[in-house]
């Protein structure tokens, strides 16, 4: 079976969704044949022709092409960083593909300007001139090769990110005209997400054999004709061999769990596609990060988990896997305890992504966040002191949220400042299915019929605008956060902080 992750979507690790789905197919006896488009698209648009040949900036980036696409193993200078990503990302868009259609495209996202991924309507254009997508000339000749080997007879086609979705499903057109007798399956958590809300997908099931919402490897098994024997262990074919991932250090990403055990928190979709929580046993899981790391000798374990569940954190500090881990984590009780950072950061915890949302205690309790904010200022401080660095993720404009709570989180960030080496700033979004809408005035998607988020009027007028003025005037103003938002990195934002907070000093 041929599994793609299709153009584009972040390229500094192999996709972790695909190798959780190798895995069970091989476990059940199914060849497999992981194709990562995210990456090979990407640095095939980088060695196009440029689109000007007066472009001298274009010019000088692309005779050093080679040496911009390769990181060097430490990140010792910010600024040398963030130039090197502006670089990779104006090898492609000053390629003649992308400049002269005007796509705005980056290692992470993409965005046609004449193409809407929220559209129904385009994206059946898309799957039906499959000729006419940016990545045609690389996937036709890719897909010929891959379906010269008979193996290579069922695809498993992820969609998990929108910016993949119209490449997706031109891939999927592709296959389609060009070789009727392949089968194909889609899933990915994009497509969990469009089934469970409430637009009408029933064009997807006329683009391929079958379509697939929720954990897919019971069900990309049996699509495959093979008896599901189980999750087996992630499997990473040749991706590392054969690809160059544009990151400083090679990452293993891991999923030790999927969905949220907490899955109580009112912005989040977890709570309101209702997913089912299911984790690889804690033992289980740390047997595969230790074998894994052996195997393919990571610089860095990336923990994929929606939230790492404290079973998991206890094990691995019973048995470390060996290299440095982050991933995602909920401020636990157990984190008051300086003794349990210290042993996390001893077990080579390099960075923890902590969602704190607001610095409102009232804003929290309405989230059902399930934390409180003396709670998470002690945690902070632990995890600092043990070595532990911290990206913490905020979010304005909830329906509980006033201007006044909005000066709180300030508050509360400028105060532990010290603690946190970089933040997520975000807006609310209001998911489409959430029954918090109710009793809102809400109703219209933003961009298109397939919208995983609605507009509503905030009760308390705290509206986008005035949130934007806020961010730039007063969030911004305050020095000890200008230094922590000026320290975010580009693109890869979260996936490469562990190695800067590895190289340079993030002393506030
Ligand atoms: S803990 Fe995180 S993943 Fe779980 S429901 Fe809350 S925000 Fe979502």
């Amino acid at each position: 079976m041929l599994l793609i992750h299709p153009p584009q979507a972040r390229n500094c690790e192999p996709p972790v969704a695909l190798a959780h789905l190798a895995g069970a197919l091989k476990a059940a006896g199914e060849p497999v044949t992981i194709l990562d488009g995210a990456l090979e698209g990407y640095i095939w648009l980088t060695g196009q022709p440029r689109f000007s040949e007066e472009d001298r900036q274009a010019a000088r980036v692309f005779r050093k092409r080679e040496k911009i696409l390769t990181f060097p193993s430490a990140i010792s200078s910010l600024d040398n960083y963030k130039r090197q990503v502006h670089e990779i990302k104006l090898l492609a868009s000053s390629s003649r593909p992308v400049a002269e259609r005007g796509i705005r495209l980056s290692p992470a996202d993409y965005d046609d300007p004449s193409l809407n991924p929220l559209s129904s309507d385009d994206l059946i254009k898309s799957w039906s001139n499959p000729e006419e997508n940016l990545y045609f000339p690389w996937f036709r000749e890719r897909l010929d090769s891959l379906f010269r080997d008979k193996e290579n007879h069922i695809v498993g086609l992820s969609l998990i990110y929108l910016s993949q979705a119209l490449t997706g499903l031109a891939i999927c057109g592709w296959i389609r005209k060009a070789f009727p007798h392949i089968r194909i399956q889609i899933g990915g958590g994009l497509i969990n997400s469009w089934l469970k809300g409430p637009s009408d997908t029933s064009f997807l099931f006329s683009m391929a054999d079958d379509v697939y919402g929720g954990k897919g490897e019971e069900a990309v098994v049996r699509f495959a004709g093979r008896t599901y024997k189980g999750s087996g262990r992630p499997w990473y074919g040749d991706l590392y061999d054969e690809n160059s991932y544009l990151t400083p250090g090679r990452i293993l990403p891991y999923s030790g769990s999927r969905g949220c055990s907490w899955k109580r928190c009112t912005f989040c979709s977890e709570k309101w596609e209702d997913n089912p929580y299911c984790e690889t046993g804690a033992a289980a899981a740390v047997d595969d990060l230790i074998s894994l790391s052996e195997q393919h000798s990571p610089a860095l374990i990336h923990l994929c988990d929606s939230e790492i569940s404290p079973l998991l954190m206890d094990e691995i500090v019973r048995r470390p896997p060996g290299p440095r881990w982050y991933g995602f984590s909920r401020f636990l009780p157990a984190m008051t305890d300086k003794a349990f950072c210290r042993n996390l950061a001893g077990s080579g915890c390099r960075m923890l992504c902590l969602g704190l949302e607001s610095g409102d205690q009232q804003v929290l309790n309405s989230l059902k966040k399930g934390i409180r904010l003396d709670m998470v200022s002690i945690i902070l401080e632990n995890l600092k002191e043990a070595g532990i660095s911290t990206f913490v993720y905020i979010m304005f404009g909830t329906p509980a949220e006033r201007r006044d709570s909005a000066e709180r989180t300030k508050d509360f960030v400028a105060a532990y400042s010290s603690y946190i080496d970089f933040l997520n700033v975000s807006i609310f979004n209001m998911p489409v299915n959430s029954e918090e809408a109710e009793g809102l005035e809400s109703g219209f998607f933003y961009d298109g019929d397939l919208s995983l988020y609605r507009e509503f009027a905030h009760p308390g007028g705290w509206n986008r605008v005035n949130i934007r003025n806020f961010l730039t005037k007063d969030f911004r103003s305050i020095r000890e956060i200008r230094t922590i938002l000026n320290r975010n990195l580009p693109v890869f934002t979260s996936n490469h902080a562990p190695f800067l907070a590895e190289s340079v000093s993030l002393e506030n």
